[in-house]
């Protein structure tokens, strides 16, 4: 029978831990910044390349690397910020490590804010999440109580501050530069790249973004042994355990800690118990609406960034969404499309168009006004959006207008052959 490995959610499975500081102490907490504050922070961000780690928060970029571009001898400061702004459809993970580890996550923060040259960081939480800014904020008071944040932590030299910053609930503040801008106290929109954070990020200096649950990672990846064991837990290029968020129509959805060696068709049936009311699975969305969908018959593949990509879909933020025979993917297609109606910034016109009419087209079949051209024009509609955006928010939109619609263009026929 498939397990959880636990390396992330080792204290949050254990029912008697006690997420406070001394809780997290006993556990053996902050005994990896301890080492990594014996460590040059070149070589810190170097045993973070070789562990392999990859950004969680949907993009799969290397941690390592991501630092290793960082501008140096700028004269400006540094930045770490923290992307808590948890809001691709279907994720609920960080707020999970958030809520009930906080200190592992901080942990992980200051490991990373000493890799990059940081002296103080920003936790960006979305602005919604009452619970984890209670709980942040709690944390953080706790570790400058006891000397850890402020003037030179554990006798380390260095000095680190953390604020932590609350957004108004904006889904395009979870694109790292939109990010930025809010946290600058501007609209938050997506900026023109190049120039890229890590050499004109925060207020103009360099600047690293990083998702918590890959800041997470890291006290587990410095503890002793950590690489070779974080690199066992997957393929290559896959390395570490992650947090799947499974839900749709499964018996036993939740947040899972998984291996990236496990397949989607176990997870699913194992993990995840099969498909409620012994019905039959009709498709996932592999990793967050903004993915290509899956048909039932594609799922025999392992859940890993290299392997999806190679079947022409992204395990994005680990968010599956289930779905069973009975469901209606046009109205699926339908709840997506507006969605990203809503969050787009409407900066740029293939997103801000394309969006709004995918939307009424879907919105047409529904009311009984579709047609073979119109599933033709909702496929270029997808098209057109595709590459043609300042930020990802375009692809993640039409992605899964084009992988339904070719995929399923049955369901869509039904509603105008019908009525
Ligand atoms: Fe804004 Fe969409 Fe353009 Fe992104 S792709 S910058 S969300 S209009």
């Amino acid at each position: 029978m498939l397990e959880e490995t636990l390396v992330l959610f080792k204290n949050i499975r254990n029912p008697k831990y006690d997420k406070s500081l001394a809780g997290y102490k006993k556990t053996g907490g902050f005994k990896s910044l301890k080492k990594v504050f014996g460590m040059k922070p070149e070589e810190v961000v170097q045993e973070v390349k070789e562990s392999g780690v990859r950004g969680r928060g949907g993009a799969g970029f290397p941690t390592g690397l991501k630092w290793s571009f960082m501008a140096k001898g700028t004269g400006k400061p540094s930045y770490l910020v923290a992307n808590a702004d948890e809001s691709e459809p279907g994720t609920c993970k960080d707020r999970e490590l958030m809520l009930k580890d906080p200190h592992l996550f901080l942990e992980g923060l200051m490991i990373g804010s000493y890799a990059v040259g940081c002296h103080h960081a920003y936790v960006y939480v979305r602005g919604e999440f009452f619970p984890a800014i209670k709980t942040l904020n709690a944390a953080v008071d706790e570790l400058y109580a006891d000397g850890l944040l402020g003037h030179d932590p554990l006798g380390s030299g260095f000095n680190l501050d953390i604020t932590i910053h609350t957004g108004a609930g904006a889904y395009i503040c979870g694109e790292e530069t939109a990010l930025l801008d809010s946290l600058e106290g501007k609209r938050g929109q997506p900026r023109v790249k190049p120039p890229f954070p890590a050499v004109s990020g925060f207020n103009g200096c360099p600047t690293s973004v990083n998702n918590v649950e890959t800041l997470a990672c890291l006290p587990f990846i410095f503890s002793d042994g950590g690489v070779e064991s974080f690199k066992s837990f997957g393929p290559q290029n896959n390395s570490g355990t992650h947090l799947v968020s499974l839900s749709g129509h499964v018996n036993s959805p939740g947040v899972y800690e998984l291996r990236m060696d496990v397949s989607m068709k176990d997870i699913i049936y194992e993990i995840g118990g099969g498909i409620r009311n012994g019905k039959k699975l009709k498709g996932v969305i592999p990793g967050g609406s903004s993915s290509p969908v899956m048909k039932a018959d594609e799922i025999d593949v392992l859940y890993n960034f290299d392997d999806l990509a190679k079947i022409g879909t992204m395990m994005g933020s680990a968010a599956m969404m289930v779905f069973d025979e009975d469901t209606d993917v046009v109205k699926l297609l339908h709840r997506i499309t507006r969605f990203y109606a809503h969050e787009s910034c409407g900066q740029c016109t293939p997103c801000r168009e394309g969006t709004h009419w995918s939307r009424q087209i879907v919105r047409d079949f529904l009311n009984g006004n579709g047609s073979e051209e119109k599933l033709k024009r909702l496929d270029r509609v997808g098209g057109n959006m595709l590459g043609t955006t300042l930020c990802a928010l375009g692809d993640a939109a039409a992605l899964p207008i084009q992988s339904i619609v070719n995929k399923f263009p049955e369901e869509f026929r039904n509603y105008y052959a019908t009525t």
